[in-house]
């Protein structure tokens, strides 16, 4: 770190702003906000720091003269704003003589300390420095704070502040405490807050802590669509939720860079499932989920792509539900539209498809069980899930039932992540270029005169150069 960030108590400190420009307006400003008492020295005084005299006649002092060392003294910070080199090199010298901290703005190397970007939410202060090298990057990153710090977070901070001490008192345990309050501050209260409702607010906060102390503290269940495995096609709630859960219960299509990303200290089970090869049967991962729940826990339940395409989401939401289980659903980039997009395949097209159906190609009893006269009638897009083993049956079945031999059709192993790999064909074709390539699940099918877009749109490239394709047109 070349600088170290602390957060100085200014309140009725005496502090003194040599220079009285436009730019030393904007530092005074900042000083007074602070509720610093300020001298201002300078020959000549801007209109905008005239201006802020008037507002606040108490706290802000003009002298109209120039530096001199004598000033300083007593001053438990200065801010040299001048236009003069000489001037700012003089102030720096003497305020470091004395120790005092002193900034000479555009000159880091006379600085004893910088300001940093602030975001004030007042008890909330958010402050970010690059350290003076790149200044348009710090503005960059405090407008993204600025867009993730809701306006009123200064109202929930005083909200917590004023229950803080009663909620030590009545929640002892540390954990739980950590618990309630993660929930006051990002559940239904906070959103009173932020939507202006301060009293309402209060009363949910009272009645809430009234409830903690009759009942015994019950966890919850966030059921998860983690997308199709770019970690950056998570949405904010995901990862909120990801990163406040005690427990993380994820299964094999979760990658381990999303994984990553959840709370360093969660404790993490696996429940994947292969084909063939379920590793916990779904009723038993239903109970866990409940289990662990009223065992007191968060638990984040992380599903890939949504939870509620061939997901099973709702199955375990029937159960948490039958046994009184608080619970919400997070919804995810489904496979689907994460590989479509990734491939250059848009789903839909004024001219090719006018609607879109997922299916799963998954066999049962040795047969896939579809509707094919409707899959097989033209203007539409087939998407179809879990199909790698039935997708020689499912291309004979489309054309058998109408489809052209020649229409497109792409198979997209482990779409949008580096080693995403996209093998295009026709139904006549796509079974036996797939047969001789090596490849790795997951895959997803996607069939429809969409595919030719392909050659235009691709935009998604795995790793620097033309995107790995394998195409052998009928
Ligand atoms: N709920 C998930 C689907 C679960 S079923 C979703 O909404 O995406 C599992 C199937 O999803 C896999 O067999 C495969 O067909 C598909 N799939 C999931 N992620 C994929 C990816 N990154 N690339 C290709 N197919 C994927």
């Amino acid at each position: 770190m070349d600088y170290f960030p602390i957060f100085v108590n200014l309140q009725d400190q005496h502090c003194l702003v040599v220079g009285a420009g436009d730019i030393a307006a904007r530092k005074i400003d900042l000083l007074l906000r602070a509720g610093a008492q300020l001298t201002v020295l300078a020959p000549e005084i801007s209109a905008s720091v005239l201006d802020l005299q008037q507002r606040q006649p108490e706290k802000l002092q003009i002298q109209r003269r120039i530096f001199s060392a004598q000033d300083l003294p007593g001053h438990t910070l200065v801010v040299s704003a001048t236009a003069h080199d000489a001037v700012n090199r003089q102030v720096a010298a003497a305020a470091r003589a004395l120790n005092i901290p002193v900034n000479v703005v555009d000159s880091r190397e006379l600085c004893s300390f910088i300001f940093p970007a602030i975001i004030d939410r007042s008890p909330v202060i958010a402050a970010v420095s690059t350290g003076g090298a790149a200044p348009v990057l710090t503005r960059l990153l405090r407008a993204k704070l600025e867009s993730v710090i809701h306006p009123r977070y200064g109202n929930l901070a005083s909200l917590a502040g004023k229950f803080r001490s009663r909620i030590k008192q009545q929640i002892r345990h540390p954990g739980q405490r950590r618990i309630f309050w993660e929930q006051i501050l990002q559940g239904r209260i906070a959103e009173q807050v932020f939507s202006g409702n301060q009293e309402s607010a209060e009363q949910m906060l009272e009645q809430a802590l009234q409830e903690k102390n009759t009942r015994p503290a019950q966890g919850e269940v966030y059921l998860i669509g983690a997308g199709p495995g770019d970690p950056d096609l998570l949405t904010f709630r995901a990862l909120r939720l990801m990163q406040q859960a005690d427990v993380i219960v994820h299964d094999r299509l979760v990658s381990a860079e999303i994984l990553d990303l959840a709370r360093r200290d969660a404790e993490r089970i696996y429940v994947g499932k292969q084909r063939q090869n379920h590793s916990l049967p779904q009723e038993s991962i239903n109970m866990l989920l409940a289990r662990l729940a009223k065992a007191g826990k968060r638990v984040a339940r992380v599903k890939g792509g949504d939870p509620f395409i061939f997901g099973r989401g709702g199955e375990e939401m029937e159960t948490l539900m039958e046994q009184g289980i608080h619970f919400q659903v997070v919804p995810g980039i489904t496979a689907a539209s994460g590989c479509a997009a990734y491939a250059g395949i848009p789903l839909t097209h004024r001219d090719y498809a006018q609607s879109c159906t997922f299916v799963t190609g998954h066999l049962k009893d040795g047969s896939i069980n579809l509707d094919w006269k409707q899959l097989a009638a033209p203007n539409q897009t087939i998407v179809i899930y879990m199909g790698l083993i039935g997708l020689g049956s499912i291309c004979q079945s489309l054309i058998a039932n109408g489809s052209p031999a020649d229409l497109p059709a792409a198979l997209i192993q482990q779409g949008t992540t580096s080693k995403q790999r996209i093998v295009t064909g026709t139904l006549g074709t796509l079974p036996d270029i797939v047969e001789k390539q090596k490849i790795n699940p997951p895959t997803l099918i996607i069939i429809g005169r969409v595919v030719e877009l392909r050659q235009r749109l691709a935009w998604f490239d795995t790793d620097g150069n033309t995107p790995e394709t394998i195409t052998q047109p009928a």
